[in-house]
């Protein structure tokens, strides 16, 4: 058997909080956990499977739940985005992008063979991505070749900052440019409808915002799209190119289903979330501990910097390791090993006395390193 060593720790990485299974997906996940299992009545199409019901929950209930005209099942939110960049790629072109863009948003650009130009944010200590300064650099641009794609991330997997994405999205508009919206963060956790925003796309990522096991990501468009980013083989007539024919094609996928009553659910509490988060920032700030990023802030990824955490791994016995170990101690997972000046966790699905008994071990760690 193997075992996980963290399994029941109070758990604040971000990249896991809104990845946790829900009961009905762990029960589904054993169900359905055989290789091809949703294939026993596959006729040609992932998306069009009756039994068990992909077809109502691609068809329907995703793209209500996007606010789209259409959607997909991806592997990953990474994907979804290759998906569209690869689709609309032209020879020379290019994608403009905000600075505070996931690693896999500029890898996907990279291997859809496109000129990157980003968007730098405000720097120090609120990373701000600016609209005018969005435009500024698709101005710049224009004047270099031709821009295929717009991308914001929204919000973005370091400070947890949620741009202007309406302002964003008409500027794009006013320059003829289609805008993907990356809600890894996002879809699943908060409230987010794409023809809200006025953007083309719009991506998600199942294990990380949306209680699957993943790889599992989903992406939604308005209809404008759909010749060019779902096109057909020539001789397959039936399946996408773009999407390899099938993607997530198993357990993933099943989960996401799952968990997708409780998802539609959580979303209308992100309010609680927000409160939550910021709650949690002003009691880390209390202690010397400073929330970078979007202040107040809206949203549970949160990055902070801790100069006091940083002097006492000077003198620690575990020096940089410290941090760590003294988390684990309390069962408490997220801050990744080794990190201590700066360090990002996320408050999301946390219990209220799960939140105190975080703050508390901050409190007790400092208060305990205080005289060495
Ligand atoms: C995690 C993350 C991704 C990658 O998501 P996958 O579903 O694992 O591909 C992309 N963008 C952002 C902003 C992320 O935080």
């Amino acid at each position: 058997m193997l075992k996980r060593q963290t399994k029941d720790f109070i758990n604040i990485d971000p990249l896991q909080t809104g990845g946790k299974l829900t009961e009905e997906a762990k029960e589904a996940l054993l169900e359905w956990g055989d290789g091809y299992s949703i294939c026993d009545f596959c006729e040609g199409r992932l998306d069009e499977i009756k039994n068990p019901p992909v077809y109502d929950f691609v068809h329907k209930e995703l793209p209500e739940f996007l606010g789209c005209d259409i959607a997909r099942i991806t592997t990953g939110a990474r994907e979804a985005m290759f998906v569209v960049m690869n689709a609309l790629a032209k020879k020379d072109g290019w994608i403009v992008m905000d600075g505070n863009a996931h690693y896999s948003s500029y890898v996907s650009a990279e291997r859809a063979k496109l000129s990157i130009a980003e968007v730098p944010n405000t720097g120090y200590p609120e990373y701000l991505i600016k609209p005018e300064k969005f435009e500024e650099v698709l101005e710049e641009t224009k004047r270099k070749g031709e821009i295929v794609l717009a991308l914001i991330t929204f919000p973005d997997g370091n400070y947890g900052n949620l741009p202007d994405v309406k302002k964003i999205s008409a500027i794009c508009r006013a320059h003829g440019i289609p805008l993907l919206v990356n809600g890894a963060y996002a879809v699943g956790r908060m409230p987010v409808k794409l023809k809200e925003i006025g953007a083309d796309f719009i991506v998600g990522s199942g294990h990380k915002s949306m209680a699957s096991t993943g790889p599992i990501g989903v992406l939604g468009m308005n209809r404008e799209w759909e010749e060019v980013v779902l096109k057909r083989s020539k001789k397959y007539k039936n399946k996408e190119i773009e999407f390899l024919g099938c993607t997530a094609r198993g357990a993933s996928l099943i989960t996401l289903m799952a968990s997708f009553p409780t998802v539609k659910k959580r979303v209308e509490r992100w309010d609680e979330e927000v409160k939550k988060a910021r709650y949690f920032s002003s009691r880390m700030e209390e202690m010397g501990i400073i929330q970078l990023g979007e202040k107040p802030h809206n949203h549970d990824l949160m990055f902070f910097e801790a100069k006091i955490l940083y002097e006492i791994s000077k003198k620690a016995k575990d020096g940089r390791f410290f941090l760590y170990r003294e988390f684990k101690k309390r069962r408490i997972h997220g801050i990744k090993a080794g990190l201590t000046k700066h360090f990002k966790l996320s408050t999301y699905g946390l219990k209220e006395e799960e939140v105190e008994y975080v703050l508390q071990a901050f409190k007790e760690i400092i208060e305990a390193y205080a005289k060495i």
